[in-house]
């Protein structure tokens, strides 16, 4: 039998769990079913405690080098008056910044130390899972080709599934589970070059949850100084309920689409439409994630990131929860060296509550709450924000959403790394 651990899917999840797993001396096979990776998407956020892990792996220099560090978020009205900012990253106390950057970055960054680390013969792209089940003490993977041929089935120790939303392993043990849900919000998301705002360094979020844009710089290009590379999401909400088409991460839409909804949003400081006009491309995503689940992991099977815990992409978690999986993965199977099926047991006590509060948490805005409250209770502008909603209540709803979703300052910073086995011994549940 090959002692390998067996990776659905060479996503931000899979390649940090491969790189994780590999450094502690796990073997690792990774099988992908896209027969290139492309640098595909646009903006993502690393959150303190997930950039903690990178800087685990030796990855922190490389995750600064090709992406911002973000040192404040500020949530405005839809005339750009500020509701509350807070400070990010080191700004913030924390050890370790937040980085915001381009997805594909960040997955090619990841498969090029995976490339070198553990060895491209290890990645097999273009190797799509299609059936997975435990037999005995070892895992066995069909596989097929991107043109729907049969390859060489797998066999391993374990397989970890980080097959993304649309999780053919999920699907395995969930069949009924349909499409994800949807919350009638359409997002259109794009990247322009253009003039830096405020100090360069900071996040936007404007409007409230029937019409808002999202904003944060994402690089660089040296051809063009003094812009910055930002990541933008105009986001508004439509009645239907049901998708027409299923969401991809690939779908562009024209501009024009939506830039008449924020035609007006110039608050001198940012240039909401210009921002958009100057986009290179845009493309349309819906809100959707999926509910919680009751389990995880089957025999020798469990599940990570987005396979395990879609949520919307409200407090920047998607990519952060999926890399706290895989160290928290790492540390729980060096924690239960000689029983993985109680490795991966542990795994799923120290995940799967923890991601379903944020799941449910991201469904009642999460962190964004103060920009619907304000909306509701002066829609039509105010001369005195503490009329509207104290500092007390703004500041109660930051801190219960950041401990939520693990990331307060005090915990992280005296924390060992989840990939730390002394930290799932299994007394302390
Ligand atoms: C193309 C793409 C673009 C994205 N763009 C953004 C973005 O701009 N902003 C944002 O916030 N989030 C984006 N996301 C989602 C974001 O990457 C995830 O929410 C988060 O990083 C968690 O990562 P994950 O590894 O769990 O899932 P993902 O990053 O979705 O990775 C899943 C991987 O599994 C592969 N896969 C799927 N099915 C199989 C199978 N049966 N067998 C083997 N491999 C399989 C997929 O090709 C993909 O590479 C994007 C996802 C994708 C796939």
């Amino acid at each position: 039998m090959s002692d390998e651990i067996l990776i659905a899917g060479a996503g931000i999840g899979g390649l940090f769990a491969a790189l994780s797993l590999h450094r502690a001396g796990l073997p690792v096979r990774v099988f992908e079913a896209a027969p290139t990776i492309e640098p595909l998407g646009v903006g993502i956020n690393v959150l303190p405690h997930a950039v903690r892990e990178f800087d685990e792996l030796g990855l922190l220099p490389a995750l600064r080098s090709q992406g911002v560090a973000c040192r404040e978020l500020a949530y405005c009205t839809k005339r750009g008056e500020r509701i509350w900012s807070e400070p990010r990253g080191l700004a913030a106390g924390y050890r370790w910044p937040q980085i915001s950057i381009h997805r594909g970055a960040l997955q090619t960054l990841l498969l090029e130390a995976a490339a070198k680390r553990i060895g491209l013969d290890r990645i097999h792209l273009g190797h799509r899972v299609s059936e997975a089940r435990t037999a005995g003490d070892e895992v066995r993977l069909s596989l097929v080709d991107p043109e729907g041929g049969r390859l060489p089935d797998a066999r391993g120790r374990l397989l970890v599934a980080a097959d993304g939303i649309h999780s053919a392993v999920r699907r395995i043990f969930y069949p009924d589970e349909g499409p994800p849900s949807w919350n009638g919000a359409v997002m259109w998301r794009g990247v322009a070059a253009a003039p830096g705002y405020l100090d360069g360094h900071t996040m936007i979020m404007a409007g409230h949850p029937e019409r808002k844009f999202v904003c944060y710089p994402i690089g660089h290009r040296a051809e063009q100084p003094g812009h910055q590379l930002i990541n933008f999401v105009a986001e508004r909400r439509v009645e239907a309920t049901e998708l027409e088409e299923r969401e991809d991460w690939t779908r562009r839409a024209d501009p024009n689409d939506f830039l008449p909804l924020f035609e007006g949003w110039n608050f001198g400081w940012l240039d909401v439409p210009a921002l958009i006009r100057s986009a290179e491309s845009v493309w349309i995503y819906p809100m959707v994630d999926r509910d919680p689940l009751p389990r995880w992991t089957h025999g020798r099977i469990t599940l990570l990131g987005d396979a395990a815990h879609p949520m919307y992409p409200i407090g920047s978690n998607g990519a952060s929860q999926a890399v706290l999986d895989a160290s928290a993965l790492t540390g729980c199977l060096l924690a239960h060296a000689h029983d993985p099926e109680a490795g991966l047991a542990r795994y799923e006590r120290a995940r799967r509550p923890s991601t379903a509060q944020i799941v449910k948490a991201n469904r009642g805005m999460g962190p964004e709450l103060p920009m619907l409250l304000v909306e509701e209770r002066a829609p039509d502008g105010f001369e005195s924000l503490e009329d509207v909603i104290s500092h007390e209540e703004l500041q109660s709803i930051a801190d219960h959403y950041k401990q939520l979703a693990g990331f307060s300052v005090a915990e992280l910073n005296a924390r060992p790394s989840l990939s730390d086995p002394r930290t799932w011994s299994d007394d302390d549940d």
